[in-house]
């Protein structure tokens, strides 16, 4: 049977190839199974009061990354957030059945007060309410989560449990992880530590050009080249081969594994190999991302569209639950 599957996507930032081979390739082949909403979350970075100058820019350059990864909005629901009011409205009515209390205790509240002191709004303390209502207003059974945002898909599940239970209804189902069992990859920076991440400055990004990407992968840390019989690969030669994996062919990574373990390999061609085998996988992406960024009108027609299919979704499941609760006048 097809699930409804919800993935919200934060409304600012490039994408790297981080992002794209850890979520967007799996988003997309999601689309073929399953009926899927993807919605960009500009209300939800409200809680930063970004700058209106660039508000609306940031949320475009998001939505022309993904269309030109590959989300397909005849496939998907592809939406903007803030274009369904009937969120909003959902939204005030499930801050009725959540309770400060729990909002207060869960630890993304927690490590944002802790950051930023002097801006503890209400839509922060919030933020796992407004992330339930996006879940539970498309009456989602999946929802693709990392490990940061598990508390808040439970938290989901709290609140439709004691919807259901406070007006004795069998209405929302309880949404769960989307697993995408062995396929989820760690993909690391280029930097001889840690993961990619666009917090880390160590990304290579979808949108940058063949020049850029070669530049960042010759900078790329390694180590000697000297390899002890029975000695661990050093973390930085690990994420270089990490990375090879997924943009390269067998063949290649096969041949440098070769080298690397003779002691005969030389960093700079296994680089040049990457780089090479990186542009190949972004570039066409870059070339699509500038023509639609380029393209308001196709821009605009496609957001038109998502909000109507998600509307029509949305304010199905608002008109039963206010029925549910006991609105009469509409
Ligand atoms: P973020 O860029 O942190 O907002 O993440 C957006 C999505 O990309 C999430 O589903 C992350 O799990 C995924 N992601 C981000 N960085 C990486 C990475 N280095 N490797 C794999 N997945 C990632």
């Amino acid at each position: 049977m097809k699930e409804i599957v919800l993935s919200g996507i934060r409304s600012t930032g490039n994408l790297h190839i981080g992002n794209y081979f850890g979520a967007l390739r799996n988003f997309i082949k999601m689309q073929d199974e399953n009926d899927c909403f993807f919605f960009i979350a500009d209300l939800h970075s409200l809680t930063t009061h970004p700058d209106p100058l660039n508000f609306h820019e940031n949320v475009k350059t998001v939505l022309s990354e993904y269309l030109a990864s590959g989300l397909d909005p005849e496939k998907s629901v592809i939406f903007v957030q803030s274009t369904v009011p009937e969120v909003s409205e959902l939204y005030t009515l499930m801050n009725m059945w959540s309770y400060v209390g729990e909002l207060e205790r869960t630890s993304s509240f927690k490590e944002k007060v802790r950051k930023h002191p002097n801006n503890v709004n209400a839509g922060l303390l919030t933020y796992p309410v407004l992330m339930a209502t996006d879940i539970l207003i498309h009456r989602a059974n999946r929802v693709p989560v990392g490990k940061d945002q598990e508390q808040h898909l439970e938290m989901a599940r709290v609140f439709a449990r004691r919807f259901n239970s406070l007006y004795n209804v069998d209405f929302f189902p309880e949404p769960s992880a989307y697993n995408f069992g062995t396929e989820l990859v760690k993909v690391p920076g280029l930097d001889g530590s840690g993961k990619m991440g666009k917090s880390e400055g160590n990304g290579i990004y979808l949108a940058d050009d063949e020049k850029t990407i070669r530049k960042k992968v010759m900078k790329a840390v390694t180590d000697s080249g000297t390899v002890d019989a029975g000695a661990t690969m050093s973390e930085p030669v690990q994420n270089l081969f990490t990375i090879l994996q997924l943009v390269s062919s067998n063949e290649v990574v096969q041949f440098y594994m070769e080298k690397y373990r003779a002691g005969e390999i030389r960093y700079g061609d296994m680089k040049k190999q990457l780089a090479d085998d990186i542009c190949k996988v972004t570039l066409p992406i870059r070339e699509r991302i500038l023509e639609i960024k380029d393209n308001e009108k196709y821009l605009n027609e496609t957001v038109k569209y998502g909000a109507e299919k998600a509307r029509k979704s949305a304010s199905k499941t608002l008109a039963e639950v206010k029925k549910i609760m006991g609105f009469k006048w509409n």
